[in-house]
């Protein structure tokens, strides 16, 4: 079962989850080498109608009508399939490949009634062809190529087509392009996989694995796009009380510890966008429910519990203060810096109320026009 399995390697070369994310990958990727390539194939299939005709056939002959036909299906597919998910893109292009094949197999019938022999190279190129095709793996291909020798064997067996020596280099011609697209595979999947680490290297931070400040800003526009009507959105600017003590007390690595022991609490809930925004302070995001209580009010008290020991603390325990600012729908228009701005502004108060404190303002709609017209 591996040894066909290792023929495959979108069987095994990701796990499941990373393999879905790689055909969204290629699909967001390609869409444009798509809409090139059908193109291509649109002007070659004209370009074969029209020497035919040059060379006396008709334009209504069975030849010419089924190459119309095939432009016609992805002229109209190409711009139908710009609005599909990845999953009906990828099932799309599948069924209008394999129709085409079956067309293009009328049409090399049609060509051998006229030239009383079918030509070697159609089939070949139409497998040659097939392989360029971006979004499709080996197991897909396999589908298509097989169609197409299938449909040949068809016009040599059950027809009275001279098909030559079509088979034999259709098969030697499939063979190297499984070959190369099982090579493509492994290639794109490794490509994919070293792109991700990268992105996830600039975007996280390396103590404490949460997101880093780097990734904030787009993934906070994306918080306030997505805010439903009946939703709020908090924004918390937490800071650590008395850190500098601390690691004056115990030293950098006992406090390097209780960093990524706070960043494990505050990435419990998984609601919670969480970044590092440096040093002893995070940012945390919430979208609630309107008139709900945030449960970033909570996060004092939560992280008292943990009961840290900090002895040159007045409350003995490793505690936190945090600012907190709540908008309410619509939040699109919000800048993330005049937000930050304001968290901040809670937050020093409530270090200067005594800290191991959260001070939540609720901004009204006056105020959040305020911070749109600041942009
Ligand atoms: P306050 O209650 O006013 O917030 O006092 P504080 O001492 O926490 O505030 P301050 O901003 O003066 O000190 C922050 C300290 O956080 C300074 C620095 O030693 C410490 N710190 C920043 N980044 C790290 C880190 O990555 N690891 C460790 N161990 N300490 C850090
Ligand atoms: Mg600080
Ligand atoms: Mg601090």
């Amino acid at each position: 079962m591996s040894f066909i399995t290792h023929f495959f390697p979108a069987r095994y070369y990701l796990d499941k989850a990373s393999e879905l994310a790689f055909r969204d990958y290629i699909v967001q990727r390609t869409r444009h080498t798509m809409q090139r390539l059908v193109l291509v194939c649109v002007i070659l299939l004209l370009v074969f109608n029209l020497t035919d005709i040059l060379l006396g056939d008709t334009w209504y002959s069975l030849n010419n009508l089924t190459r119309a036909g095939i432009v016609i299906l992805l002229l109209l597919f190409l711009p139908y399939s710009s609005r599909l998910t990845t999953d009906h893109y990828l099932q799309g292009w599948l069924l209008v490949s394999a129709v085409v094949i079956l067309l293009l197999n009328v049409t090399f019938y049609a060509a051998a009634q006229y030239f009383g022999k079918l030509g070697e190279g159609g089939p070949m190129v139409v497998a040659i062809a097939l392989t360029a095709i971006p979004i499709f793996n080996v197991q897909q291909k396999i589908l298509l190529w097989l169609l197409l020798f299938v449909s040949v064997a068809f016009l040599k067996y059950c027809t009275a087509t001279d098909t030559g020596w079509s088979l034999f280099y259709l098969s030697i011609t499939i063979s190297l392009c499984f070959s190369w697209q099982r090579q493509l595979d492994i290639l794109l999947r490794s490509q994919f996989k070293a792109v991700r680490l990268e992105t996830q290297k600039a975007e996280t931070d390396q103590l404490t694995g949460l997101l880093n400040r780097r990734s904030f800003e787009q993934r906070l526009q994306q918080k306030l796009q997505t805010l439903a009507p009946e939703q709020q959105l908090s924004l918390g600017l937490l800071d650590i009380d008395f850190f500098k003590r601390y690691n004056d007390h115990y030293g950098h690595l006992d406090g390097d510890l209780v960093l990524v022991n706070i960043s494990r609490l505050l990435s419990q809930d998984t609601a919670l966008l969480v970044v590092r925004f440096g040093g002893e302070e995070f940012i945390l995001v919430e979208q609630h429910p309107a008139g709900e209580a945030t449960v970033l009010l909570s996060l004092p008290e939560q992280l008292c519990q943990l009961a840290y020991p900090h002895e040159s603390s007045p409350f003995g325990v490793v505690t936190a203060s945090i600012g907190i600012v709540t908008l309410s729908y619509p939040a699109k228009h919000c800048s993330s810096g005049e937000l930050m701005q304001l968290a901040d502004k809670l937050l020093y108060q409530a270090k200067e109320q005594g800290r191991n404190k959260a001070v939540q303002q609720d901004i009204c709609k006056q105020q959040q026009d305020a911070v749109h017209n600041n942009l």
